[in-house]
């Protein structure tokens, strides 16, 4: 429920308000516009509580929400939220693209990515260092010692660096040598994960699981939103469906409906969805056309040393090409690139 105030309401009936909510063990989460505060008022509500706040003669107005998905909704808040990462903008007019190698593998490897990506004009790379993997026999990533690479790129190149949170322990420390934090697929209904970043004050990439409905992965972000980290983009990697002919099946669908239902930028990975990096060329044209504000792309020096996901990575080369494609179908839809 959303609680619209009058501009005139006072610092002192705006308490007393939130003590009325509060008693009802409800959440009063206020939101000051320019000309008057919004009370949001999370937790089970009810219709009845709805009279007493409106007969208050400094409420407006009472709202109730009725998606789910209180906070990541449009119904909570209209304008699109702008995910600011440096001097890079998520959700804005520029649409950005993170590319980087699946995983840290060496310090000569992820700086040479790094340098690679600079030299195109990208300012974020991506590069796990925390590995999820089907088989415990596979490279696991170097963990911290890959956090620190990772920091060691960002004050050597200046490029601003993503990674993979796997464990609420790792949270701080990974928060604290990063840039983004992202939650992958199969964490992505980890619910003490997702309070955990919810708490930290470092924007979060969620990918969506690749069984979970668009309304799941809306919940998860509610989780992050709802812990008080508000910089949260929402990520469409492929979901499982019949089709075995590559990785994963990409919903486009999804990426133009989460741009309808809610305000958070979506980006698109179109790597983990193809498992062939042939097929990243026409998914990152069709993300953007669908609504995309961004891409996470997998690139590697030399794809076919890769401790993991070889076969998906781009050469730098085509990541060049890639650029040039994604700057073409930007300037289609009205947005810039480059
Ligand atoms: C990744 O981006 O490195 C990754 C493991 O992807 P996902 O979580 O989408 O499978
Ligand atoms: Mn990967």
């Amino acid at each position: 429920m959303i609680i619209v105030l009058k501009p005139q309401a006072t610092p002192e009936q705006v308490e007393n308000l939130k003590g009325m909510i509060q008693e009802k063990k409800l959440n009063p989460v206020p939101f000051e516009g320019e000309e008057r505060i919004v009370i949001h008022v999370l937790g089970d509500t009810r219709e009845e509580y709805s009279k007493a706040w409106k007969a208050l003669d400094f409420v407006e107005n009472v709202v109730p929400i009725l998606r789910p998905y209180k906070l990541s909704s449009k119904e909570h808040h209209a304008l699109k939220t702008i995910v600011r990462v440096g001097d890079v903008k998520f959700g804005d007019t520029e649409f950005v693209v993170i590319a980087g190698p699946c995983s840290v593998e060496s310090e000569e490897q992820i700086m040479r990515a790094a340098n690679i990506i600079k030299g195109m004009g990208l300012k974020i790379m991506r590069a796990s260092a925390f590995k999820p993997r089907t088989s415990p026999y596979s490279f696991q990533g170097l963990g911290i010692e890959g956090l620190k690479l990772l920091k060691q790129v960002r004050e050597e190149t200046g490029i601003m660096v993503e990674t993979e949170i796997m464990d609420v322990r790792d949270v701080p420390i990974a928060a604290d040598h990063v840039d983004i934090l992202r939650v992958g697929a199969r964490n992505m209904q980890n619910f003490d994960l997702l309070k955990e970043v919810g708490k930290v004050d470092c924007p979060v990439i969620l990918k969506r699981g690749m069984s979970a409905t668009v309304k799941e992965f809306i919940m998860a972000a509610e989780y992050i939103l709802y812990n008080g980290n508000k910089n949260v983009i929402l990520c469409e990697r492929g979901i499982r469906t019949f089709e075995t002919a590559y990785r994963n099946t990409l919903d486009i669908c999804a990426v133009a409906l989460l741009k309808q239902e809610t305000h958070l930028p979506v980006i698109v990975d179109p790597s983990h969805a193809a498992g062939g990096r042939e097929l990243v060329f026409p998914l990152s044209k069709a993300a953007i056309a669908a609504g995309a504000d961004g891409l996470l792309v997998e690139m590697h020096p030399e794809p076919e040393k890769a401790f993991s996901d070889g076969d998906q990575s781009l050469y730098p080369e085509q990541l060049a090409r890639l650029l040039k494609d994604v700057k073409r179908v930007c300037a289609a839809v009205d947005r810039s690139f480059g």
